[in-house]
């Protein structure tokens, strides 16, 4: 991260270049949920992919599993979602406001002098009351108790709740995990903080179940293989650090859990949780079903409920974080220019084709090197404006090579691929392009 972003600078980029929309914008939008544009949605699908890739292609002992929203209620009775998935509430009967009871240091009361809700003239807090995270709605055409449903506030339980079915088909063993990309929802009480903390978010989360005794050692592995992950996408060092949790922080079936955090403009604060959940969740997800969940092993005749550790992160998150630790700005040529310097494999454009001129046949030849990329990469055409205003834009959203066509492309059938972040110019024969455009995106120069 350069010492020139802010969270500001992170929203007005974000929505000047079409990444992120505060959701239902015409009609004034809705409370702390937002849209995702064009660049956004690539930046998204390519944290999702890299996560993907790391957690289910490249390895042997992890499945994939994609679980519904809308899950049996009893669902979140197993987990302790129904019962303790809460949060303090305080209300203002001043000003009508609500907040966060352990979190009214980073609020600010709506009236004058601006002070931290509690401490004006005029404030009136309520006792806090427990208030429940998930988000309610109701299933089928009758509208009574039995028709309540929760939108999931975690991926996770879809996977406890298919353990058996995945052992069952999938011919695994612990150590064997299932991981699942997906929509989660929580009505959550102070937001505020861009897509860092939203009511719909989408989680990346995976359990791999292990021999309770290989608990630990399973943890440490992916306290350390989450971390790499980060920093093998760019990330700076200095602003990732593992935080385990105190005694009282832990979740009640938690017997160790570290954050992964980033230094965000707004502080430290949790990118991802990794957790040793030991077998609390299929115990509990066996007793409300009354289920075996459990593994046999043929070999040795023993049976046993396999402990968990679960590395939980968030997408939108992640994407903040990459945004942010990328966000840069310098001077080129005495002007200034906004680049995000985002890992290859993340930035939404890999390539941007650019016709020196609109003219002597350059866009033609540019068309035809656009349609060599296109099946390969990300790629855009672009031939409005100065080459000097292409790269800028082209820069500010993050593509690391520009393709340039020139009148000398014309003869000898080269381009020039300009290096976003070195500004070094190579020249390549186009028949060559794609391997050298994918050798640098596979990180071989
Ligand atoms: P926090 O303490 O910040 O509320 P949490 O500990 O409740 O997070 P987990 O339940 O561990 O979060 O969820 C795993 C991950 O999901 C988090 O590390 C975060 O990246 C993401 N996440 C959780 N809640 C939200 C949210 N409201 N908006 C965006 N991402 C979220």
């Amino acid at each position: 991260m350069s010492d020139v972003v802010t969270m500001d600078k992170i929203v007005a980029l974000s929505k000047r270049r079409g990444f992120v929309f505060p959701t239902s914008e015409i009609y004034g939008g809705l409370g702390s949920t937002y849209d995702y544009g064009p660049y956004g949605v690539a930046l998204r699908r390519n944290v999702k992919d890299a996560w993907w890739h790391a957690m289910v292609i490249e390895r042997d002992d992890i499945v994939g599993l994609d679980s519904a929203i809308l899950q049996h209620p009893r669902t979140w009775e197993a987990s302790g979602h129904l019962e303790s998935f809460t949060d303090p509430l305080v209300d203002c009967r001043a000003c009508g406001q609500r907040f966060r009871a352990d979190q009214l240091e980073d609020n600010q009361c709506p009236q004058k002098p601006s002070v931290h809700p509690g401490e004006g003239p005029n404030c009136d807090l309520t006792e806090a009351r427990q208030f429940n995270l998930m988000l309610e709605t109701s299933l089928g055409p009758v509208r009574d108790e039995g028709s309540i449903v929760y939108l999931r506030p975690e991926t996770a339980q879809g996977i406890f709740a298919n353990f058996k079915n995945v052992l069952q088909t999938s011919r695994r063993k612990p150590p064997f995990g299932i991981a699942q990309i997906g929509k989660s929802f929580r009505n959550e009480i102070t937001t505020k903080q861009f897509i860092f903390r939203t009511r719909e978010f989408e989680q990346m989360e995976m359990e791999f179940f292990v021999p309770p005794p290989d608990a630990e050692k399973w943890f440490l592995y992916w306290l350390d293989a989450r971390e790499r992950w980060y920093l093998e996408l760019g990330l700076s060092e200095d602003h990732l650090r593992l935080r385990p949790h105190d005694p009282d922080e832990l979740s009640h079936y938690s017997t160790g859990t570290s954050d992964i955090e980033y230094l965000f403009p707004t502080g430290w604060q949790e990118l991802e949780g990794i957790a040793n959940r030991g077998d609390y969740d299929l115990r509990q997800h066996a007793q409300y079903s009354g289920e075996k969940l459990e593994y046999f092993d043929q070999a040795t005749g023993e049976r046993y409920v396999p402990y968990v550790v679960e590395p939980a992160a968030g997408v939108d998150r992640c994407m903040l974080a990459f945004l942010v630790d990328a966000y840069d700005e310098d001077e080129q040529e005495g002007e200034k220019r906004t680049v995000l310097r985002l890992h290859p494999r993340l930035a939404p454009v890999k390539a941007a084709i650019l016709p020196l001129v609109r003219k002597d046949g350059q866009p033609e030849l540019a068309h035809e090197v656009h349609d060599l990329l296109r099946p390969l990469m990300l790629t855009e055409y672009d031939e409005g404006g100065s080459i000097g205003r292409r790269y800028r834009r082209q820069d500010e959203i993050g593509t690391p090579w520009a393709v340039t066509i020139d009148h000398q492309s014309l003869e000898d059938r080269t381009v020039t691929v300009r290096d976003r972040n070195s500004l070094a110019q190579d020249r390549v024969a186009i028949d060559a392009l794609p391997g050298f455009l994918q050798d640098r995106l596979a990180g071989k120069e």
